[in-house]
């Protein structure tokens, strides 16, 4: 079984995207928001049929850890209450699809969260979501001030009642930032690669683990710069007395393989414990074309995989082994079903 953990949905259909733009507008002319469109089962079969669906079957995976458009979670946007109304909307949007192709996709959340709120909304939403909407994860924004950094870092008390309600729940994060308001980052290309490894510091330099042994937490898009920077971040934690990274952030915290070319995934396995690698390509996402150099497309990176020629043990592992004990509701889920 190949599991993809790392899916959003880009594809909505343009009813969803059109009510979040008038729900700005109306929030900026201080009106009440419009009511959420009607939006039939045929339309979201239709935008995963000719997508995901699609390309899934095409690569070869099975299933995908599905969440809403990440770089369209725009946590700072509007106030507390726009993020909690729009990230309840594009929930129910990823439980729908969930429903309507359950061998396929399973939800992950994303959270109210808004510059300068406390947790409380967010921590509400993913209870919601997992169990009521049987959601096994949340993405966790580290920046939700989009690109200012204003947020605590990631080991500061200000995140630990999330921590806390994940522990309780048994689910994990990604950490997930969204859209740049910040014109020195473009969103993908270095907010997204930025946050990654800011958030991977952030762990060396604080304690988190030792207060949350269970927390669980998923760094993607390969770990941004540190696999490449590997013995940085271990001398940095010489440096700084903290354990060897394995006993101090490894034994928490995964990366992905969203890396789009064959040399950056061999470098990846060349580095990082395969225990600690969960197979993902983010698509349809960020890199959409195909390279020219291959003719194959960027985010094909089930055949950079494919192509290290791994062991069967370590290939189960990096397919589905490591996904279903990150995501301990999504195996359970699929041992439910015999799988
Ligand atoms: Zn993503």
């Amino acid at each position: 079984m190949i599991i993809d953990c790392h899916g959003h949905y880009t594809t909505a259909p343009i009813e969803h995207e059109t009510w979040r733009k008038k729900q700005l507008s109306a929030f900026t002319d201080g009106l009440p928001s419009p009511s959420y469109p009607a939006i039939t089962d045929d339309e979201i079969r239709e935008s995963i049929e000719q997508n995901q669906l699609r390309l899934l079957r095409e690569r070869g995976a099975d299933m995908t850890i599905f969440s809403p458009r990440a770089s369209a979670m725009g946590h700072h946007l509007g106030d507390e209450r726009i993020s909690g109304e729009w990230a309840r909307a594009c929930n129910d949007l990823i439980a729908r699809v969930a429903g309507l192709f359950p061998d396929t996709f399973i939800g992950v959340c994303q959270l109210p969260q808004s510059p300068g709120a406390d947790l409380k909304a967010s921590v509400a939403e993913l209870e919601r979501c997992v169990l009521e909407l049987g959601f096994v994860g949340c993405n966790l924004n580290p920046d939700p001030s989009g690109g200012m950094w204003t947020s605590p870092p990631l080991t500061d008390r200000y995140w630990y009642p999330m921590y806390e309600k994940m522990c309780e729940l048994d689910v994990p994060a990604m950490v997930h930032v969204s859209a740049s308001a910040n014109p020195n980052f473009h969103a993908t290309g270095a907010h997204y690669i930025n946050a990654d490894t800011t958030a991977f510091m952030q762990f060396i330099q604080g304690d988190l683990f030792a207060d949350f042994p269970e927390l669980r937490l998923v760094i993607p898009h390969g770990g941004g710069a540190v696999p490449y920077h590997w013995g940085r971040y271990r001398g940095l934690a010489d440096i700084l007395k903290k354990p060897p990274l394995a006993e101090h952030v490894m034994r928490n915290v995964s990366f992905d393989t969203c890396v789009y070319h064959q040399p950056g995934i061999n470098l990846l396995f060349d580095v990082i414990d395969v225990g600690n690698i969960l197979f993902g390509s983010e698509m349809v996402g960020a890199v959409r074309g195909i390279d020219p150099e291959t003719g194959h497309y960027f985010d094909d990176t089930k055949r950079y995989v494919d192509a290290l020629d791994l062991d069967e043990a370590d290939a189960a592992a990096v397919y589905s082994g490591n996904a279903r004990r990150v995501y301990p509701r999504l195996g359970q889920a699929l041992s439910a079903r015999g799988l």
